[in-house]
C-alpha cells in the first residue's frame, strides 16, 4: 500500500487527513547542511516528533543520513504533497516519490497561473484584491467592507512614549519531555547551528497552534493595527500574532487563521483596520510569496540588479550583535540571535535596509534569512529578500527599494534616543549608518533609480547636498556600524 511522506512543514491535518500510513524523516545530513538557528533544528525536529507521539499507529520517523536512503529502506511506493522549495522537488522526483497538489495554501497553482497570465509585473495589492473577492472574505458583495480595500493609512502610528505597547502577553507554550529530549539530541549531534538555545515560544503541534491562533484573535488582534511598523526595545513582540511559525510548519491553514479574523471583526471585537491589516498579511502576502517562488522559478534567486556583491561580515552571519553600535541594528541582530525571530520591519527597514545600503550580495542574504529565522523556508525568502527588500529584481515586485535613512527609523521606533549615532548627522564620528548609508547608496545608484518617478525626490535632494564628497569617503571606509 503506498504511505504517504510528510516533511517537517507539513504537520497538520490538512495534510494527514485520510492517510493511515504516514512516513517522516529525521535527516542527519539536512540538518548539517547549512548554519540553522538553534531554535528552528529544535522546532523541526520537535513537530515532527510531537505529531509521531500523537498518531503512534500511524506515524513513523526514519532516522537516516539521507532522504534518500531512508526512502529506499522503507522499500514502499510513496505519495508526497509539493514540497516548499524547488531542491526538494527535485530529489522527490529524484527518488521517484509522487508529488500532489499541496493544501496548504487557499488559491490552488492553476488559479494563481490564471491570475497571472501575462503579467510581467505583480503588484501585491492587485493580487490581494482578487484574494479578497475569490474567498468573499470582508467583502460586502462586489465592494470591500467599509468602502477601501487598505486601511494601512491608520496603521502607521509611531511607538507610544513608553517602554511596552501594553497589550496582553502573546501565547506562550510549555515545553514538555518531547522538547527536552530533542534538546539532548541536538546538544549530543554538534550541528554547526547559530543563535542561542532558548525556552521554546512558538506553537508546534496542532494544539497548541489552535491556542496560539484562538489567543491571539481575542487577545491581541484588536491591537494589531496601530502600531503594526513600531519597533519598541524592550517590546520584542509589539501585537504581532507569532503565528508564522505554526503557519508555515502546515499546522494552521491560512484560510481558518483569515476566517477567525473576520469573524472577530463582524463580531464587533476587532477593528476594521486591524482585521483588514492582519488578514492582508495571509491572505495577501503570504500567498503571493508562495505563488511567485513556484511562478519565478530558479532563475529569479540569481537576480542582481544592484550588482551587490559585498560578502556577509562575520558578525552578521555568525549573529553577534555586540560587534554593533548602532541600537536599532544591534537589536535586530539580538532578536535574531535570542529567539530566530524580529517582526516585519525590522526584517525589511533594519536588517532588510542595512545590507541593501552595504550591497550585500542579495542570493547570500537570501540563504541568511533562510537559515537564521525560526519561520525561514525557501519559498518565503525569495520575494521578501531579493524582491521586497533588496529590489535586486529591477522592480518585478515593488515599485520602489525599502531604503531609509536615520529620520524613518527615529520615527518608527525608539532607538535613536539612547543610540551612539545621531540620526541627523550623516558626516562626522557620530553620522548615523543608516543616514550616512542612504545618501551614498543613492549616489552610488544615481544612475539606475533615476527614471524611477517614485525615487524623484530623492534624487533632486541629493544633487543639493554640499558634503556628498565627504559621506562618499565616509561611507566608503566605513567600519563600525
Ligand atoms: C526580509 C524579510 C524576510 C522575511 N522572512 C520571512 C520568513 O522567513 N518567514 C515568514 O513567514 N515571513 C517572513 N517575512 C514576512 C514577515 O516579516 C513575517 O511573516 C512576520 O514578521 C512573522 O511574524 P508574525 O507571525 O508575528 O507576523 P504578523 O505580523 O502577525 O503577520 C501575520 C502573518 O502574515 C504572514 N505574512 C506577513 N507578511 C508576510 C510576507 N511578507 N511574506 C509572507 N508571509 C507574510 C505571516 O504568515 C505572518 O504570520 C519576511 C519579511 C521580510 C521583509
Amino acid at each position: 500500500m503506498t504511505a504517504l511522506l510528510l516533511f517537517g512543514d507539513q504537520l497538520g491535518p490538512h495534510f494527514y487527513t485520510g492517510h493511515d500510513e504516514i512516513l517522516l524523516v529525521e535527516s542527519a545530513a539536512a540538518l548539517r547542511r547549512k548554519p540553522y538557528h538553534r531554535q528552528k533544528l529544535h522546532l523541526v525536529l520537535s513537530g515532527m516528533r510531537h505529531l509521531a507521539a500523537e498518531f503512534p499507529d500511524r506515524v513513523t520517523i526514519v532516522r537516516a543520513n539521507t532522504y534518500g536512503e531512508a526512502i529506499r529502506d522503507f522499500g514502499r511506493p510513496l505519495v508526497a504533497y509539493q514540497p516548499g522549495s524547488l531542491a526538494a522537488q527535485r530529489m522527490l522526483r529524484r527518488l521517484g516519490v509522487e508529488m500532489r497538489p499541496t493544501p496548504a495554501f487557499a488559491l490552488s497553482r492553476e488559479e494563481f497561473t490564471a491570475w497571472a497570465g501575462t503579467r510581467e509585473r505583480f503588484l501585491m495589492e492587485d493580487f490581494y484584491h482578487f484574494q479578497r473577492t475569490r474567498f468573499d472574505v470582508l467583502m460586502e458583495g462586489e465592494k470591500p467592507v467599509g468602502g477601501r480595500w487598505n486601511l494601512d493609512a491608520e496603521n502607521r502610528e509611531p511607538p507610544p512614549k513608553r517602554a511596552k505597547l501594553g497589550v496582553p502577553e502573546p501565547w506562550w507554550p510549555k515545553e514538555d519531555e518531547i522538547d527536552a529530549q530533542v534538546r539532548k539530541d541536538l546538544d549530543e549531534l554538534k550541528l554547526p547551528a547559530v543563535g542561542r538555545d532558548g525556552t521554546r515560544r512558538f506553537a508546534i503541534t496542532r494544539t497548541e497552534a489552535l491556542q496560539a491562533l484562538e489567543s491571539f484573535v481575542r487577545d491581541r488582534l484588536p491591537h494589531f493595527g496601530p502600531h503594526e511598523d513600531a519597533v519598541l526595545t524592550k517590546d520584542w513582540t509589539m501585537a504581532h500574532s507569532l503565528l508564522s511559525v505554526p503557519l508555515n510548519h502546515g499546522l494552521l491553514h491560512p484560510l481558518e487563521v483569515v476566517y477567525a479574523a473576520e469573524d472577530a471583526h463582524r463580531s464587533g471585537a476587532v477593528p476594521l483596520a486591524s482585521a483588514e491589516g492582519f488578514i492582508r498579511q495571509v491572505l495577501g502576502w503570504r500567498e503571493y510569496v508562495w505563488h511567485l517562488y513556484w511562478h519565478l522559478g530558479g532563475e529569479y534567486l540569481q537576480r542582481n540588479g544592484f550588482r551587490a556583491t559585498t560578502p556577509l561580515p562575520d558578525w552578521w552571519a555568525r549573529l553577534r550583535p555586540a560587534m554593533v553600535r548602532a541600537a536599532c541594528l544591534r537589536t535586530a541582530l539580538e532578536g535574531v540571535r535570542n529567539h530566530g525571530w524580529v517582526h516585519h520591519i525590522q526584517r525589511l527597514m533594519v536588517l532588510g535596509n542595512h545590507a541593501l545600503q552595504r550591497g550585500y550580495d542579495p542570493a547570500a542574504l537570501n540563504e541568511w534569512f533562510i537559515t537564521s529565522f525560526v519561520d525561514g523556508f525557501p519559498w518565503v525568502m525569495p520575494v521578501n529578500v531579493i524582491g521586497m527588500s533588496q529590489h535586486a529584481d529591477g522592480g518585478v515586485i515593488a515599485t520602489k527599494p525599502y531604503l531609509s535613512g536615520g529620520a524613518y527609523l527615529n520615527r518608527m521606533t525608539d532607538h535613536c534616543g539612547g543610540c551612539w549615532f545621531d540620526p541627523r548627522k550623516r558626516t562626522g564620528e557620530r553620522a548615523c549608518p543608516f543616514t550616512a548609508g542612504y545618501w551614498a547608496w543613492m549616489d552610488q545608484h544615481e544612475p539606475a533609480v533615476r527614471a524611477n518617478h517614485r525615487m524623484g525626490r530623492a534624487v533632486q535632494n541629493l544633487r543639493r547636498l554640499s558634503d556628498l564628497d565627504e559621506v562618499r569617503a565616509q561611507e566608503r571606509h566605513r567600519e563600525v556600524f
